[in-house]
């Protein structure tokens, strides 16, 4: 068989530990003997990102910026520990944060289903996305303790100098606790687009969800920023694709949520998205089986694994031990990666064979052989525990009757 051509790169970010081992076995048993790969190659594992005092990381967004599309290896996120073990210059941000940064773009968040792994709410039969807005609110706040007898305000101070002053709450009687949060219009504004961009893409309905019959002006902005770019925007198209958006109060979504069969995006402001994302994660089985994409208002994307660098089975690994470890959601970054690609560059065979390696990974789990992490979810009768590789050379042997 000839190899499938590419015309332009994908963006290629290897990472750390485990997920870096899974990284090469892909390359290497999946796609490389298939596809005449074209990447830009980045190293954004710790060591090569603090030799290049982080500037690869950088590099690697603004690369993401001109081509348009991205795969991630897992990577290390430094903390005090970090810096140690590696011998850092310096505790070096998180990756994913710079990333985002420069792409200003929105974290999409899918399961992938297999039969045998029933969701812990059965009824879920196709996948929840969930989109969380990554600024502000909460994660940007200004908190305080105050003593009893204080008289706490807030103040806006505009650019000429005139004051609004409105009472948060007068403390007679009790201590207490204040907080001071904001948004900006800009990146509400942006992050309504990458979902209603999003939505279109994978032909989707749309679920947005505030408290606005509480918070009068601050969710009622979201509410109404959503409104109205959609309205402006994206009504013909969405009525065109058949699809819709659906804007309800949170407690209602989360209702609905629980008594629906999956299937639609749910858009989430940055704390909702936090917590309800680590739900139905958990709900639908396995982090192992959790698909992540960022996405800019631009149409950039950057696909990668939910999980990170699966640190416990890396020292397993070191020591010479055999691991099981889950590779299918570094592998459907891949196949996300490849298939936009494909989408994008008008190859339709690049496209294809994304298709396909996602479905031989199905069958291959269906067929009962699985790593260790879904074994212990699985309720198929008969199944098999195999090691990280021979899942990958599994999957090929389905792979290779498809093609
Ligand atoms: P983790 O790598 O997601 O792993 C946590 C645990 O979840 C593992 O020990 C394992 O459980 C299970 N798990 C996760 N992925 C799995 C897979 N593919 N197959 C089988 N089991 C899997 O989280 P962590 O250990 O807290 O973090 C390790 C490093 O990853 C940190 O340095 C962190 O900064 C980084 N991180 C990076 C990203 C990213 O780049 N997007 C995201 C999160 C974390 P058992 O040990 O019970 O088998
Ligand atoms: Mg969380």
């Amino acid at each position: 068989m000839e190899k499938i051509k590419m015309t332009t790169p994908l963006v290629e970010m290897d990472g750390d530990e485990m997920t870096r081992i899974i990284w090469k076995m892909i390359k290497d048993i999946l796609i490389n003997p298939y596809v005449d790969l074209k990447t830009e190659y980045y190293d954004l594992g710790l060591e090569y990102r603090n030799e290049t005092n982080d500037k690869v990381t950088f590099d690697s967004a603004y690369a993401t910026k001109k081509y348009g599309v991205a795969v991630k290896c897992a990577t290390i996120t430094p903390n005090a520990d970090r810096v140690k073990e590696y011998n850092l210059k310096e505790m070096w941000k998180s990756p994913n944060g710079t990333i985002r940064a420069i792409l200003d773009g929105t974290v999409f968040r899918a399961p992938i289903i297999v039969k045998g792994i029933t969701p812990y709410i059965p009824t879920w039969t196709k996948p929840i996305t969930i989109a969380r807005h990554a600024y502000g609110d909460v994660y940007k706040n200004t908190e305080m303790q105050v003593p009893e007898g204080s008289k706490c305000e807030i103040v806006c101070t505009d650019k000429n100098g005139n004051e609004i002053r409105q009472t948060i709450h007068e403390f007679d009687g009790s201590a207490g606790i204040i907080q001071g949060l904001h948004n900006v219009d800009k990146s509400i504004m942006s992050f309504a687009r990458c979902c209603f961009n999003y939505a279109l893409d994978t032909k989707q309905d749309i679920w947005f969800a505030t408290k606005d019959t509480i918070s009068k002006k601050y969710d009622h902005r979201f509410k109404d920023i959503f409104n109205e770019i959609f309205e402006a925007e994206y009504k013909e198209k969405f009525d065109n694709a058949g699809i819709e958006y659906f804007y309800t109060l949170i407690d209602d979504a989360v209702a609905r949520v629980v008594r629906s069969e999956g299937g639609y995006i749910w858009a989430c402001k940055n704390y909702d998205g936090d917590v309800m994302s680590d739900m139905v994660a958990t709900a639908y089985g396995s982090l192992a089986m959790m698909t992540s994409v960022l996405v800019s208002p631009d149409g950039t994307y950057e696909y990668e694994a939910a999980h990170g660098t699966v640190q416990r089975h890396y020292y397993k690994h070191l020591k010479g031990e055999e691991t099981s470890t889950n590779s299918v959601a570094t592998l459907f970054a891949w196949t996300g990666a490849l298939r936009k690609r494909g989408e994008l560059d008008g190859l339709s065979d690049l496209c294809a064979f994304a298709d396909k390696l996602e479905n031989a990974t199905i069958q291959t789990i269906e067929d009962g052989i699985m790593t260790g992490d879904l074994y212990l979810l699985s309720s198929l009768e008969t199944k098999k525990k195999v090691n990280t590789e021979e899942f990958l050379l599994a999957v090929n042997d389905r792979l290779k009757v498809m093609l």
